[in-house]
């Protein structure tokens, strides 16, 4: 054992490592890092490894140190061609939207005041007359994110009331989000109906007591099923809710405004469709396809989005200043005519495969031997048009031969600032320019360099 080889904490916050940090960091603070770094390095000499020099530990209680303060969540490059990728933050926004959230965070802003007479206003005003005008709705609410949305939507019009819902679409969208869970939690009973691949307009009927509060629709946002199915369109719901004073609510999932079939992928439902077939409410996120900061939308009828209004819960689910300016800035691209343009995401969807390849080849030139670019698939992810891709080409990193493999090169990359996350397919790590930033072409080459080109010197 060479426990007793292993340097004092006192050795290991004078070494000239720490030195720079002397003075900018409290020295109770460093000597807490330095001995977990000890500690792990007792760790590892039980497993057989060697007693670290002081100086070693003194640069880990640095790396630490540093890592501790540096801003978080980073920014990172996207180089997996997942356009909005849940764990990557879903939607980038446009240039627009973000200063729009700067400015509302950095100075005072009319939120809540009417600039007109003076007197207090309402934070919906910033975006309900666009989310109307856009939509085709009565009326609109701006809260924290869909989740919440739906859920005030439940409590305001279903609590104490029963709910129908398709058994095709009591789903569970990810991270704690599902349907018989936040019906139960809005104080609503679950009524489902039909079977998982084929449900009826009659089973809603059939489903209809003096209780009923509310038909539930809810979008299939990242799954499908396919061969034998059937499902009821909101039309044909909102006719027999129509009858018996029921409303239709409809949880669309990805707030998606344009025709998806223009870019070659399959069709995702729209708010506007909703709205036009005559739903009570339509729920939808701000950072998936509509490709806005987070937050959470209702569009529908006047008296209906009142009641969630007045509810004690749109209080605790309230939008941000800085969400709501960053959502009016969005939506002001929509109004302009401008989204392929201005919106990152759909600026990605809407770029064709050979500008993609273009970029591939300009990385390529810059690598040398062992890069190639090869053809591939980029999804669009995050709970929108499941199992739908677009024709794509990446930069391929051979790794065989390298030490640690495709793995190790994928480690070094993320260990970059700005750290790059790429993929790995066939032993390949890829780098699909298709959801990197127009701006991060270069910093994403001195990462491979760094990462991968350095390891064949
Ligand atoms: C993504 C999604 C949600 C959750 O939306 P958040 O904005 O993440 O809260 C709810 N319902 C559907 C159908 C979704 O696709």
């Amino acid at each position: 054992m060479q426990f007793r080889d292993l340097p004092s904490v006192d050795r290991v916050l004078t070494d000239e490592a720490l030195a720079s940090l002397e003075g900018v960091f409290q020295r109770t603070w460093l000597a807490g890092l330095a001995r977990q770094q000890l500690e792990q390095a007792r760790q590892r000499i039980r497993q057989g490894e060697e007693a670290p020099s002081a100086s070693a530990v003194a640069q880990a209680v640095r790396r630490a140190a540093q890592a501790a303060v540096t801003v978080s969540p980073r920014r990172v490059i996207n180089a997996t061609g997942v356009i909005i990728h849940t764990n990557l933050g879903r939607a980038p926004l446009s240039k627009a939207a973000g200063q729009a959230a700067v400015l509302a965070a950095e100075g005072y802003s009319n939120l809540e005041l009417d600039l007109a007479d003076g007197r207090r206003g309402s934070r919906q005003a910033h975006c309900q007359t666009l989310l109307r005008q856009l939509t085709g709705a009565e009326a609109a609410l701006a809260v924290n994110n869909n989740a919440a949305a739906v859920l005030l939507g439940l409590c305001a019009l279903a609590a104490g009331k029963e709910v129908v819902v398709s058994r095709g679409e009591a789903v569970e969208i990810g991270g704690g989000f599902r349907i018989p869970d936040v019906l139960r939690q809005s104080g609503a009973t679950l009524v489902d109906v039909g079977t998982t691949n084929r449900t009826y307009a009659r089973d809603y009927a059939d489903a209809i007591t003096s209780n009923t509060g509310a038909f539930l629709k809810a979008h299939a946002s990242n799954f499908r099923v396919e061969g034998f199915t059937a499902a009821v369109e909101c039309g044909e719901l909102v006719e027999l809710g129509q009858r018996h004073k029921v409303p239709v609510l409809h949880d669309v999932g990805s707030g998606c405004f344009l025709p998806t079939e223009k870019y070659g992928l399959a069709h995702e439902p729209t708010p506007q469709e909703s709205i036009a077939a005559g739903v009570g409410l339509a729920f939808f996120s701000g950072d998936k396809l509509l490709g806005g900061p987070q937050a959470g939308i209702v569009v529908g009828k006047r008296e209906l989005v009142q009641r969630l209004e007045r509810h004690p819960l749109a209080r605790a689910v309230r939008i941000d200043k800085m969400s709501l300016a960053s959502l009016n800035a969005t939506l002001l691209h929509y109004l302009r005519g401008e989204v392929e343009q201005e919106i990152p995401i759909w600026r990605m969807i809407a770029t064709p495969p050979e500008k993609v390849k273009a970029r591939a080849e300009e990385w390529r030139s810059k690598l040398g031997e062992g890069a190639s670019v090869i053809a591939c698939r980029s999804a669009v992810g995050g709970g929108s048009l499941p199992g739908e891709t677009l024709p794509s080409w990446a930069l391929a990193l051979a790794c065989n031969g390298l030490t640690g493999g495709a793995e190790a090169v994928m480690e070094g990359l993320r260990s970059n600032d700005p750290p790059v996350i790429a993929r790995i397919e066939a032993d390949q790590v890829l780098l699909d320019p298709r959801t990197v930033l127009p701006e991060e072409d270069s910093p994403l080459l001195e990462a491979v360099t760094a990462a991968w080109r350095a390891k064949h010197d």
